[in-house]
């Protein structure tokens, strides 16, 4: 039996990934501080003979009896509005906890894939985003906590794989929403399906032209099992390129929830991108993969839960 390790796996992907492993027969050890992660979203693996948690901060020294065979970094704060609350934590995850989980991967041999981010490609000047573009960040900016710790902890790991010989992979992950996203997290799909259930104005910064491309849950989790199960060391894009303003996006959850809340418009914060959308060619031929639930299925679900948790 393999043993993965998951940072983050309180988190809404970390939970997801562990649900995967253990489904598909790993032992998986979940590590988390639980500072933006809840208990509540592994709860149910807790018992399971296969699951184990620990309450750890990974910017710390860390320090695992078992063998382990393959390690998933996911420990970080991820919307916007930790960014604001939680700058210094969000950048020592991504530096100094990427730092040392790439040393416990070495230490144990282990393979090891890090969760990065379309952030990297910041604002882009470029439409849709490939892997080789660059991108267009603003160091001091209130996302460049995030962006910046994203793009070292890549420039981390592949160090840890040209000096180290450590095999690594490299997911850039674009917005993902599904069950157990927060029901406070901030963040667009989050926000319009927790205010539309509740009756309350549906919030859209700016004049909800920029874009994003949002992927179901489920598709990114499938994408990072095949990368990781590849031997791909390169960065590879997994999102849904189906791509919409977010003024549209609010328009559906309300018609989708049966809620009669209005859009309001508030202000655009800081650096948001204009437009956001992945060039998904590598993941089609490398992996093999392509995303298959459509927004309509994927929001539903998302619907389901929150009104479950909100009631
Ligand atoms: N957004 C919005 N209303 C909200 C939350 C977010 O209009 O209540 C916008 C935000 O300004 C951005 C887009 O939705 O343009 C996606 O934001 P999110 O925080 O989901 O993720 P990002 O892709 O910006 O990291």
């Amino acid at each position: 039996m393999k043993t993965v390790l998951i940072t983050g796996a309180a988190g809404f992907l970390g939970s997801h990934l562990s649900d995967r492993f253990i489904a598909e027969g790993f032992k998986v050890i979940g590590v988390d501080n639980l500072l933006t992660g809840d208990t509540d979203n592994i709860a149910h693996l807790f018992g399971n003979p296969n699951f184990k948690f620990v309450h750890h901060d990974i910017t710390e020294y860390n320090f695992f009896a078992e063998d382990i065979d393959y390690i998933l970094h996911f420990a970080s704060p991820a919307s916007p509005i930790d960014y604001l609350k939680l700058p210094i934590q969000t950048l020592k995850v991504g530096s100094l906890g990427t730092h040392k989980i790439l040393g416990l991967a070495k230490e144990k041999g282990a393979r090891y894939l890090l969760a990065s981010t379309s952030e990297v490609y910041g604002d882009p000047l470029i439409h849709p985003q490939t892997e080789d573009y660059w991108g267009n960040v603003n160091p001091v900016g209130s996302r460049g906590v995030y962006d910046e710790a994203k793009r070292f902890s890549e420039a981390m790991t592949m160090a840890y794989h040209q000096y180290h010989g450590v095999e690594t992979r490299i997911i850039r992950i674009f917005n993902t929403y599904g069950p157990r996203m927060r029901l406070h997290d901030g963040r667009a799909i989050p926000n319009f399906i927790r205010q539309a259930l509740k009756g309350e104005p549906v919030t859209v910064y700016g004049d909800g032209s920029q874009t994003r491309s949002v992927c179901y849950v489920d598709d990114l989790v499938e994408g990072i099992y095949r990368l990781l199960m590849s031997d791909e060391v390169n960065p590879v894009n997994i999102g849904n390129p189906s791509e919409l303003t977010m003024l549209d996006l609010a328009k559906e959850i309300i018609e989708l929830t049966g809620s009669d809340s209005k859009i309001v418009f508030e202000d655009l914060p800081q650096d948001d991108p204009k437009i956001r959308q992945p060039d998904i060619t590598r993941a089609k031929e490398i992996l093999g993969w392509s995303p298959k639930v459509d927004r309509k299925e994927g929001l539903e679900k998302t619907i389901a839960d929150f009104r479950k948790r909100l009631s």
